[in-house]
């Protein structure tokens, strides 16, 4: 698969998804040779695109601890002297400035300052990094926790916990640009079209996504928006979404972790 979507941004800030393992991406982002990348789960398709683009890797940042997100980080620190950001409470191979909630990581050679989230749910430590520095439009690494048409999986935490995680996210600019780690759309908006079969915006997104996997082309990032138009995780309170998901329960829900509970059982077995 070619690394085909380069998204244009003011001044040669480049955001762009390295295809990486089965179906991860790795997120890059270069300004005037300098280079951050985001979860390399995987040394070798950063290592080829430092090279291709004569890049110095000066940042790394981790969502959080697992194998497909941290897995190439001390390949790649043998190559290149790169600063690693992590979360402050998971283990990790290499970490050497420990962030959470509210933290802020400056990274002055790719003029960035970006903010850290707390969004326990999919692991205990799990954070996201949100950016809005010299870019126009604003972005979010936000790792397994949102994806574009799903969230991911709880392993580590409660579903009230990853429904507040969900919210701090959604809480952010509509605009934002949502960059996760996993190219899972088609198989989630599958699932989003079980929930909201009548969803105009679903059907269409469905066209969309279908169109750009038939041209291998990533499906990300999505919007902020988009995701809250027709990602079911983000739906909680829509009266579509509330009927489906106690339809396939089978038992009346009374609050939106109820809901929210719920659609993560049925997405987990479909
Ligand atoms: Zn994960």
């Amino acid at each position: 698969m070619k690394n085909a979507f380069t998204r244009p941004a003011p001044s040669d800030v480049r955001l762009i998804p390295l295809p990486a393992l089965n179906d991860n991406y790795i997120w890059a982002l270069a300004r005037q040779g300098h280079a951050l990348v985001v979860d390399p789960g995987q040394a070798a398709p950063v290592l080829d695109w430092l090279e291709r683009e004569s890049l110095q890797l000066d940042a790394i940042l981790l969502t959080h601890h697992h194998g497909d997100h941290v897995g190439g980080v001390r390949e790649l620190l043998a190559q290149h002297s790169a600063r690693v950001w992590g979360p402050a409470h998971e283990t990790l191979p290499a970490c050497d400035v420990r962030v959470s909630q509210d933290d802020t990581v400056v990274l002055p050679t790719l003029e960035l300052t970006l903010q850290v989230m707390d969004i326990p749910g999919h692991t205990a430590g799990h954070v996201a990094y949100f950016g809005k520095n010299e870019v126009k439009q604003p972005f979010v690494f936000c790792g397994d926790t949102l994806f574009a048409a799903g969230c991911g999986r709880l392993f580590e935490g409660t579903p009230a916990q990853m429904l507040a995680s969900l919210d701090k996210l959604a809480s952010l600019p509509p605009d934002t640009l949502v960059c996760c780690a996993h190219e899972y759309t088609l198989s989630n908006l599958r699932w989003a079209l079980q929930v909201e079969p009548d969803s105009p915006a679903l059907r269409q997104r469905w066209e969309q996504d279908s169109l750009r996997r038939k041209q291998h082309v990533p499906t990300v990032p999505s919007t902020l928006e988009t995701e809250l138009a027709t990602n079911p995780f983000l739906r909680t309170d829509q009266a579509t979404v509330l009927q489906a998901a106690h339809q396939h329960a089978g038992h009346p829900l009374n609050s939106r972790v109820d809901v929210f509970a719920s659609l993560r059982n049925w997405k987990n077995n479909v």
